[in-house]
């Protein structure tokens, strides 16, 4: 049985499609089994998975409107060594088509249902907004991890996501749980991110991963490639720790 996460955070630009694409890779290293489900009509996580999002057959557009399903859909990241539910520009029709559905919430949650065993992971890459797309992740998953850059505005908009997980978990999805704060795009010889780090420690305890992802412009050069960046370069520090993450995740399912 997969265990489901969501990799979510209203804000664009922090680092969710890049720890999605590279904790799949990383875990797929460990030798667990990944499918990566892309969750945004944006459609990077596809693209960083080196899977074409033009021309899509099917997608997680027609999955969640029932008009294919994810063994149809999935296609294989060879160079990650993961399966991707892949998604382009189409996806944001979804929005506005699911609201005449029954169970608009649950669609990508029932679909999942069915793959639940050909994998140990599934990651879902969400949009950067808390919309009926983004429920319908937080709806499919047993846990939450969110990536935060370590600035001044990162606690800004955290309560909104933590109200968010709060009332799925109240009303949805008894399952959810924040699994824990992913510090990225981190720079040691900021004093300010320094600080923000040790605050996140001390507000959130045993919430926040012991892994740190630094900024390092392998994980940046990676996507135009389309291959991951623990793929590109395995010995780069952002490779490494997301690798390292990885095997922090493994050790996390064991207690859930
Ligand atoms: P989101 O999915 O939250 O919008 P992305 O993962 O697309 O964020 O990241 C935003 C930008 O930051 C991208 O250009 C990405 O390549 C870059 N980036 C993300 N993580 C790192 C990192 N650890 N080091 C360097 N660049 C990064
Ligand atoms: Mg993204």
């Amino acid at each position: 049985m997969a265990k489901i996460f969501c990799v979510a955070n209203q804000k664009g630009g922090v680092g969710k499609t890049t720890t999605s694409v590279n904790l799949s890779a990383g875990l797929a290293k460990l030798n667990q089994r990944v499918l990566l489900v892309d969750l945004d009509p944006q459609g990077n996580a596809t693209m960083g998975a080196g899977i074409n999002k033009a021309g899509l057959e099917a997608s997680t557009y027609e999955v969640m409107l029932g008009e294919s399903d994810v063994k149809t859909a999935r296609q294989r990241s060879e160079a990650g060594r993961f399966d991707v539910l892949p998604s382009n520009r189409e996806l944001a029709g979804a929005e506005v088509e699911m609201v005449e559905l029954d169970n608009r919430e649950r669609r990508l949650k029932d679909a999942l249902a069915e793959v639940d065993a050909d994998y140990d992971f599934i990651l879902i890459d969400c949009p950067p907004a808390l919309s009926m797309l983004t429920l319908n992740g937080l709806c499919a998953a047993h846990g939450v991890i969110i990536p935060m850059q370590c600035e001044y505005y990162a606690l800004e908009g955290l309560s909104d996501l933590v109200n968010t997980i709060k009332k799925v978990h109240a009303n949805l999805n008894q399952e959810l749980k924040i699994i824990g704060l992913l510090r990225v795009m981190f720079d040691p010889r900021m004093t300010l991110s320094q600080q923000v780090s040790a605050q996140l420690e001390q507000h959130f305890g045993d919430k926040v991963f012991k892994t740190i992802i630094p900024r390092n412009v392998r994980l940046a050069e990676a996507p135009s490639y389309g291959v991951p960046g623990v793929t590109f370069d395995p010995s780069s520090k952002g490779a490494q720790a997301y690798i390292a993450f990885g095997a922090e995740m493994v050790e996390r399912i064991k207690h859930m």
